[in-house]
Order: structure tokens, then sequence, then C-alpha cells
């Protein structure tokens, strides 16, 4: 039997068949799609492979004592337990004494459900995500700019008869690769201090690299649009019309000419003019940004420097151009829209704005004042666990924050002080190896939802084949623990279909609007991209009449370059920046478990320049550790020529001691409360193999 479905990983949701059938192990192949034109990467190729994995966890495991043990029990138990622990910890300390942690690779129907379980079940402020690590600055610039953030506002495949293409902080040809198909026409300009093989490409294409020092890009925005305008190339029509604030935003770019521009970022000053006039004299062009440019301290700053420059050369909320940003996880895009987030209700509404709370509760069936207000964003809310000021008690769903945040090795000691640690996975995570109850729960073919991809697009997950036995879905967990907690059965249902007809009830009216989204039309094939106010509705481009400002017109925002976080100095002197491999995703507890792409990249490895190796006394093949401030990863070396000599690349697909994160910064933006993973002073030191 063949099941039409969705990859399982990142945020393109490639469209794929899912074998399953008696006898047989269940496979992935591909399918016709738009989005994805028919490919998928290694991952969703292998991707079937964790269904059947033998380290699936099959029952509910309560630890048995500190150093590691569990021991399996039925459901009933578990659940009585958690919720037994979680009204006692709430009776002593309060309703935050209890937080929650959610996930951009939740559906759209489990993000619903978990905000709505933290402000009714738990009645508590503290629930955030870890989209925060990954998407709120584009979220927060694209707000700011447009009045509304979609990550492209625009279906993908308009991209591909683009004439130029800029990139900032994206590697979609190892990340995405099926991507690269819509970007094989344009000439890419590529922003990434990385030799990265989507910068590969765009040199063999006729493009350019561009390579900033880490934490330059807001300069070399500046710059191309202070090039840009010296070259008179800006659209002053579309900027008298269609925005305001240019002449603030100015005032920022002005000092940034292109010789200034090379002193601060390294990019010379002739490609600096080079890269402006080909961008702003091109037929059809874009701009897009990706993590690069977001997990900074300053990372809706940089954001917005990049939309500047598309604003300012006229781009964005035209047919054949825009500024998009590319989202990550499978469900970054609606995992930001329906409430998981520490600040924000369902339809992108804010938890603080008194109509949203009112027609939320209205939905919900409570009074306004029922609702908690805002909490801590993630890293803060991680932070504080097992203090004073902190929750005592964890419910973590879709997330490895033990490996995935920053300050990996700080965050593991507080999530070490926690009273209760729940866990829903269904593999043991080197969070779930911490918690004090592990879930067990379906994974993507075995249960239906929606998924929002990178596009704004609704999609279909179907489930393929039934979870193993004593395995519950998360929204059945949600559920039984909801009414556990004292909670009205019909207001958790655990149904998907029925959570989306509420949470289009519950986002009708707010900017992520999918009042008209239903099973029916995603079944009948309707390509569904929101807003979606009704039964007839879909908005594959955003903003061509106006954007979402009262005023219809964009904003630009008054931007300037500023140092990062921490620079480097003769103790640390060298910058670390951290990314993504083909064969690996996210914190990599799913992908290290699928024997192909765990035997292709099976390591940390920290990519070194071979002049900086000589200094730092290591050599090629040898394992490093990598230290900052916060604390040490240790990583294979591999020397490459064409790294640039003051900064080496970590991945962050691996766990423990190899967990790039060990050494990144919590210094967190002040807007997206992003933290900075992107530059961290660093040191090499030989290191003996782990
Ligand atoms: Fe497509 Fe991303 Fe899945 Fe690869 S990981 S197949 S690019 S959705």
């Amino acid at each position: 039997m063949s099941t039409a479905t969705h990859c399982p990983y990142c945020a393109l949701q490639c469209a794929m068949h899912v074998e399953a059938g008696p006898g047989g192990a269940p496979a992935a192949r591909p399918a016709p799609f738009p989005t994805n034109r028919g490919g998928l990467c290694r991952k969703g190729w292998t991707s079937a492979e964790l269904l059947n994995s033998p380290e699936r966890i099959v029952r509910p495991l309560l630890r048995t004592d500190r150093s590691g043990g569990f021991a399996a029990t039925d459901w009933d138990t578990a659940l009585e337990h958690v919720a037994g622990r979680l009204k006692g910890l709430r009776a002593e300390h309060g309703a935050d004494a209890v937080a929650v942690f959610g996930s951009g690779g939740l559906t759209n129907e489990k993000s619903y459900l978990l905000g709505k379980f933290a402000r009714l079940a738990l009645g508590t402020s503290r629930i955030d995500y870890n989209g925060r690590f990954c998407m709120s600055s584009a979220a927060a610039a694209g707000g700011r700019a447009f009045g509304l953030d979609r990550g492209l506002p625009f279906p993908l495949p308009d991209v591909a008869s683009a004439e130029v293409v800029l990139l900032a902080g994206a590697n979609p040809a190892e990340t995405m690769p099926p991507m690269m198909g819509h970007l094989s026409g344009p000439r890419l300009i590529v922003v990434d201090p990385r030799h990265s093989a989507t910068a590969e490409q765009a040199l063999a294409g006729g493009g350019l690299h561009l390579a900033p020092r880490p934490g330059t890009d807001p300069a070399l925005a500046l710059g191309l649009l202070h090039a840009a305008r010296a070259q008179h190339l800006l659209d002053e029509d579309y900027i008298a019309a269609r925005t305001t604030g240019f002449d603030q935003a100015w005032k920022h770019a002005a000092a940034f000419w292109p010789e200034q521009t090379e002193q601060v970022t390294g990019v010379p000053a002739q490609r600096v003019r080079e890269a402006a006039r080909l961008l702003a004299t091109a037929r059809g062009a874009y701009v897009l940004t990706g993590r690069g440019s977001e997990q900074h301290a300053k990372g809706t700053d940089t954001v917005s420097a990049w939309i500047n420059l598309a604003l300012a050369l006229g781009l964005p909320g035209r047919e054949g151009s825009g500024y998009g940003c590319i989202t990550g996880q499978g469900n970054g895009q609606g995992g930001r829209e329906h409430g998981q987030k520490a600040d924000q209700l369902p339809g992108y509404r804010r938890i603080d704005d008194p109509a949203a709370r009112a027609h939320v509760a209205e939905v919900w069936g409570v009074d306004p004042d029922e609702l908690p207000g805002p909490g801590p964003s993630a890293f803060e809310l991680l932070d504080a666990l097992g203090t004073a000021s902190g929750a005592r008690a964890m419910l973590v769903l879709g997330s490895n924050p033990a490996v995935s945040a920053p300050d990996a090795g700080r965050v593991r000691n507080r999530l070490s002080a926690l009273d209760l640690l729940v866990v829903c996975d269904f593999v043991m995570s080197e969070t779930a190896a911490m918690a004090d109850v592990v879930l067990p729960v379906a994974q993507w073919a075995e249960e239906r939802g929606t998924m929002t991809n990178l596009e704004g697009r609704v999609l279909r997950r179907r489930a393929v084949l039934a979870p193993p036995p004593g395995v519950r879905t998360d929204l059945e967990v949600i559920a039984g623990l909801a009414v556990r907690l004292g909670q009205p059965a019909e207001r958790f249902p655990a149904d998907a279909d029925a959570v989306l007809a509420e949470l289009g009830r519950a986002s009708a009216g707010g900017g992520a609007d999918y009042a008209g989204v239903s099973p029916e039309r995603l079944e009948a094939g309707e390509e569904l991209f929101w807003p979606v106010a009704d039964a007839g509705a879909s908005t594959p481009r955003m903003f061509l009449d106006g954007f979402a400002h009262p005023d219809g017109r964009a904003r630009f925002a008054p931007v300037g370059h500023r140092p990062a976080a921490e620079e480097p100095d003769a103790e640390f002197p060298l910058i670390a920046t951290t990314g993504r491999l083909m064969g690996h995703y996210q914190s990599g507890a799913q992908t290290r478990r699928i024997g192909e792409l765990a035997g292709a990249e099976p390591e940390a490895y920290v990519e070194v320049h071979p002049d900086t190796g000589v200094r730092s006394g290591v050599a090629d093949g040898d394992w490093a550790r990598v230290v900052s401030r916060r604390g040490a990863a240790l990583a294979r070396v591999r020397l490459r020529a064409d790294a640039r000599p003051d900064t080496v690349f970590l991945p962050f697909h691996f766990g423990g001691e190899e967990a790039a994160n060990n050494v990144t910064n919590p210094a967190l933006d002040p807007v997206s409360r992003m933290p900075e993973f992107k530059v961290s002073a660093i040191r090499l030191e030989r290191a003996d193999p782990p």
C-alpha cells in the first residue's frame, strides 16, 4: 500500500509516497509536488527507516534512579503519575511552576493544542518552543517591515524565473537540495562566511560568493544599499509609493561606502559594487535569508537590514521579485502561528492584546482573565529551570534542548535541577535520557495532521500505518493529561481534524487565518496558502496590493551595524560558527539513528583553515577541543583551504561532548530573544579521541 504524505524533516516538506505493507519495511519515494519538483534529499529517502527502528520507545518509562534507570509502565500509571506531580507542584509553587517546551516540528494541530493546554490546563505563562532558536528573528523583522510575517510570501517556484537571487545565510544545496531545482536558472549571490555547497554552485553558475566575517552581515547589507544608491539604482518610485522610513534607514547606510564596508566585513569593495549592480539591475530578483542572518544577538536588525535592501530596490510585494525567509524546521512556519510561543495566541495574535484574548477566550469557552500573560522566551525559560524564580517541572514535546539550546552544558544543568522532567519522544534523545518520565509517541507517518511549509502552504500529512502497540499520539497525550488535570474532555479533542476545525475558528480574523482550511479541501488537492479566510480562499502571493500595516506601506527599519556580543581576543582568538549538514537534521536525534546517514557523517567535525591548524597545533584528522568561555566541544579536524583563517565551522547535529552548542553564546537579541548561535569566540586545542 502506498500513501501520499510529506517528509518528516525540513520546511520544504517534500511530497513523498510511503509504501508500507505486511512483511516489508516501510519505504519513502519522491512524489510530484511543485515545491520539491519530485526530488528528495537523502534524509527524505531514508526517513521511513526510523519507523521500524529497534530504538523505538514503546512503553511509558518512569525513572527509577538518578544513574539512568527506567522502569516500563502502563499509560494510566504514567499519566496519573505526571498529573499528580504537576498538581502537587502547582499547589506548592503556583501555576508558573510548570513549563512547556514545544517545537517547530509539531503539526499545526499539536502546536495549537499544546498552547491551549499550557494556558488552560496548566494555567502557566511558561511556554515557548525551539522555533525561538530558529526563525524568531526573521519573524520579528518581517512583522516589523510588512505588518505580517510569512516565510516566503510567494510560491517557491516563482524564484526560478528571476534573473538574480541573493541568499543571505542560507545553504540550501546542503540543507534542502531539492530547492536548488528552483535556483539553477537565476544567478546567485551567496552571502556566507563559509565556502558552502551553495556558494560553490553560485560560482559555478557565474554568480558571486560574498564571505563576510561572521557577525558583520548588517554592515554588508548596508554597504550594498549604499552601493546601489551611489549607482542610482534604487527604485525611488516604489520607495515613495509603497514604503515609509527610508530617510531614517539611509542615515545608517550613508557611512557604509564600499571601502568602509570592506574594512568591516572583509568583502572587497569592488565585489560590493558588483553585487549591488547585479541585484539592482536584474529583471526579477529575490532576497532570501536563512539562519545565518537570524541566529545572532542582533538577528532581528540583521534581517531588517536585508529587508531594507530589498525594499530600496522595490522587490517585496511584486510579482516576479520579492523578499522571503527560508524557514528551517518542518513546521517552522505553522509552529510559530498557533500559540505555542511565549507571547502569542493562535492566529499570530499577541497575548497581551485585549481583543485577541477576548476572541480566543470565547473560542475556548473561558473568561479572558483566565488566560495567563506573556512568559519568558525559550532560553530564559530554560535558564531559570529549578531556580527560585523558574519552573520546577517541564513537559517537552518534539525537542531536544540538551543538544540544541545555546550554552547546552548550562541548560543540561538546569534540566537536572528540575523536580519533574517529562519528555514525549519516540527515541531516547539526550533530553529524554535525562527525564523522570518518558512518554512514547507516534511518528509522522503514524498519525494525521497538517503542516505549513516555508511558502505558507498548508499540507496534509496522512497516517500510513498504525503506531506500534503501546505508543500514543502527542494529541492523545495532551488530551489525557488535560482531563487528569481537571479539564472537560470535549475541550481537548485528540482527533487532528477536530483540532484543525477549532484552530480555524481561533485563528479566524488573525494574520495567519486558517478558517477556510479543511481536510476536505486538502484531500481534494487544493493548494492552500494562508491567509485562508473562508472556504474559497487561498493567498499564494501576499502584499501585491499593499502590505499589512494599516496604511498599506512597508516600513524601513532604522538599523545600523554593531559588533557581535563576543569578539575574539588573545585567549579565544577564533570565531566558531555553526550550521547543518545534508545527512543530518537538527539535534540529530532522529538522523543519527538511521544507518546510511550515521555512516556518512558519524561524528562531529570542525572545519579549519590549514594555517589556523598550524597555529593551533592540530592536523587533518586529529581530534580537537573547541573551547569557549562556556564550555568545549570535541570534533574531528577537517582542514579546508577555502575556510576563513579567522573562523571555524561546526555542524550542530551531535550530542554530549560533541555538541557544538556546548560552546555557543546565549546572548539574546533584544527583540526576538534569539541567541547568538552564529558567533562564538573560541580557541582550538588538540585532544584525545572521545
Ligand atoms: Fe525534502 Fe527537507 Fe525532507 Fe530533504 S529533509 S527530503 S529537503 S523536506
